[in-house]
């Protein structure tokens, strides 16, 4: 009995954090306060301490943010994206909640910490941008994805969507161009980490 286990333990046999270590490896690398949390349904629940690539993730409530550690990374890397468009602060409105999606019987990302929902964003200089008022929908197409935007708001969040669309660091990035539930906010959805070869995916995500 002693033998199998040590053979266990030289194969890895038994050693399934294996994964989330290295997930917990690449929020480290990127300078992220968290700390371990449990949620039903999540697989690596991480609560979020600090902000995430530079970028202060407000919640809409005393509720910390509580997602996936998948999901923290991408949004930890996206941060350099945010930043570059004059966003330092995201205020988020949903993150970890279960539920189906709307008009379905399929379980929401939300429901496994993979999903985020983002209605406002702010900066010193571009202001505090709502996407309900500020998202000009309709804009750009598959070759030119930003398209003529009318506003400077306008432009700030449409050059952020384009660039978190073809970051590859989400499956999903959904707008209010997408369908009238997303009319006032961005919906932001990672991979599992188990489904992640690598941080960044080629995949192109839906927009
Ligand atoms: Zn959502």
């Amino acid at each position: 009995m002693r033998r199998a286990l040590c053979l266990a333990t030289i194969l890895g046999l038994g050693a399934p954090a294996a994964a989330d270590d290295r997930c917990h490896d690449e929020l480290a690398a990127r300078g992220v306060s968290w700390k371990p949390a449990r949620r039903s349904g999540v697989a690596d629940a991480v609560e979020i301490r600090g902000p995430l690539g530079g970028v202060a993730w407000t919640p809409p409530g005393r509720e910390p943010l509580v997602i996936d550690c998948s999901l923290a990374v991408s949004l930890a890397e996206a941060g350099r994206m945010f930043r570059a468009v004059g966003i330092t602060e995201a205020r988020w409105s949903s993150g970890y909640s279960v539920r189906n999606v709307r008009g379905t019987d399929h379980r929401s990302k939300h429901s496994f910490g993979l999903a985020v929902d983002l209605p406002r964003l702010v900066g010193p200089d571009v202001g505090a941008l709502a996407v309900a008022a500020d998202f000009e929908p309709g804009l750009g197409d598959a070759v030119d994805c930003v398209g003529q935007p009318m506003t400077q708001g306008g432009a700030v969040l449409k050059v952020l969507q384009c660039q978190l669309v073809r970051s590859g660091l989400f499956y999903l990035v959904l707008s209010p161009d997408y369908d009238d539930a997303h009319h006032d906010h961005f919906h932001l959805e990672a991979r599992p980490w188990s489904q992640r070869p690598q941080v960044t995916d080629a995949r192109q995500a839906i927009h």
